[in-house]
């Protein structure tokens, strides 16, 4: 008999990557256009002289930082490979087989991957008609095998938030042994001041948690590392579940650069929000249904339209990404790769 993996592995989606296609403009993965600052580019280029030692496996000076950051306790803090690693722990840590993990759909596509891989149940609640999270419909959903509920906030792909009222409210129906994971991986391009910073419920409420990432932001999605935030007891379960030592050296010291450099970090993200709801004024002028975005991509639910929409403007020289009968996600960029966008996106218009 041949070796034989999982069987149920057969039916577990992959993790579709947005494309890099050479000569082209990339809108399709919520990178942050610039690279490194040139504090963080020298701090990693610095470090690489100690890659031959193993990395601290505790991650514990930038979890010291995190914590102070946060105006948390270090216990309360874990460091992964990407949030998107923090996503898989946590699932591990919290779920025995056959127990339920709940979100909305459409939403972060890990979430689905990462349950079936725990052996756990997803669960998906339709998003509302406004492409947000339906928080009513989503308590109505818990059972006693619901262990974790993620929330995007704001969603990716749609970039729609949820406003505190509705949050508060919803965090007051969730039992108190099921764990909320507010995934904030784009709270830093939220403009809308009713829209809560996760961390104050962390600070409040002992089942609700965040996850935050340098990733998208910070701008450092290719060395990964990302955190979560929440009850010292799953943060060392979930420290528990850590691969040892996948938060690299140069990760470690790239966050801590970046930390340092916030504030010129957070300045670029204000040039984005900028272009943001510029390039969304000017799809709905162009005539998209275009939700209100509160990260770093716009929305086009353009339903069976999606992949003949991103097909064109592939042929306009811009990657965007494409969710097959349901919409196409646009990340904003620099000025010029915006007007490249929206050239395509108004003569697709004028096709169709
Ligand atoms: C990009 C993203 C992440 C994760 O990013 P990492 O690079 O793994 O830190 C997590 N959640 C959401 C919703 C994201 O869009």
């Amino acid at each position: 008999m041949p070796v034989q993996p999982r069987v149920d592995l057969d039916s577990l989606p992959s993790y579709v990557a947005g494309r890099t296609v050479p000569g082209a403009v990339k809108l399709s993965s919520n990178e942050t256009p610039g690279g490194p600052l040139p504090s963080v580019a020298k701090a990693i280029a610095e470090a690489t002289t100690n890659v031959n030692r193993y990395p601290d496996i505790s991650v514990a000076k930038l979890a010291a930082r995190l914590a102070e950051k946060t105006g948390l306790t270090v216990e309360q803090i874990a460091v992964g490979c990407g949030s998107v690693a923090l996503c898989q722990q946590l699932v591990q840590a919290m779920c025995a087989p056959g127990d339920e993990v709940l979100f909305a759909w459409r939403s972060f596509e890990s979430y689905p991957i990462v349950s079936q891989i725990a052996n756990a149940t997803p669960v998906k609640v339709p998003l509302d008609a406004s492409h947000t999270h339906d928080l009513d419909a989503m308590a109505a959903k818990i059972t006693p095998k619901t262990r974790v509920i993620f929330v995007c906030n704001p969603n990716n792909p749609t970039g729609t938030a949820n406003r505190r009222a509705e949050l508060d409210r919803f965090l007051d129906r969730v039992p108190s042994d099921v764990l909320v994971v507010l995934d904030e991986a784009y709270r830093e391009f939220v403009t809308d001041p009713d829209v809560p910073d996760g961390l104050d419920y962390v600070r409040t409420r002992e089942n609700v948690a965040v996850l935050r990432t340098f990733s998208k932001a910070y701008g450092l999605a290719g060395l990964r590392v990302g955190y979560f935030a929440g009850p010292a007891a799953v943060a060392e379960a979930v420290r528990k579940v850590y691969v040892p030592f996948s938060v690299n050296s140069l990760a470690q010291i790239a966050a801590m650069a970046s930390l340092d450099a916030e504030d010129e970090l957070l300045e670029r993200c204000e040039t984005i929000v900028a272009e943001r709801d510029r390039v969304r004024a000017a799809l709905i002028e162009a005539g998209y249904e275009v939700p209100d975005s509160q990260a770093n991509f716009v929305w086009l639910p353009l339903g069976e339209k999606a992949l003949d929409f991103a097909e064109h403007t592939l042929a306009n020289k811009v990657v965007v990404r494409a969710f097959a009968g349901d919409g196409v996600r646009v990340t904003v960029s620099h000025h010029d790769e915006n007007d490249l966008f929206l050239h395509a996106a108004r003569s697709y218009r004028s096709k169709n």
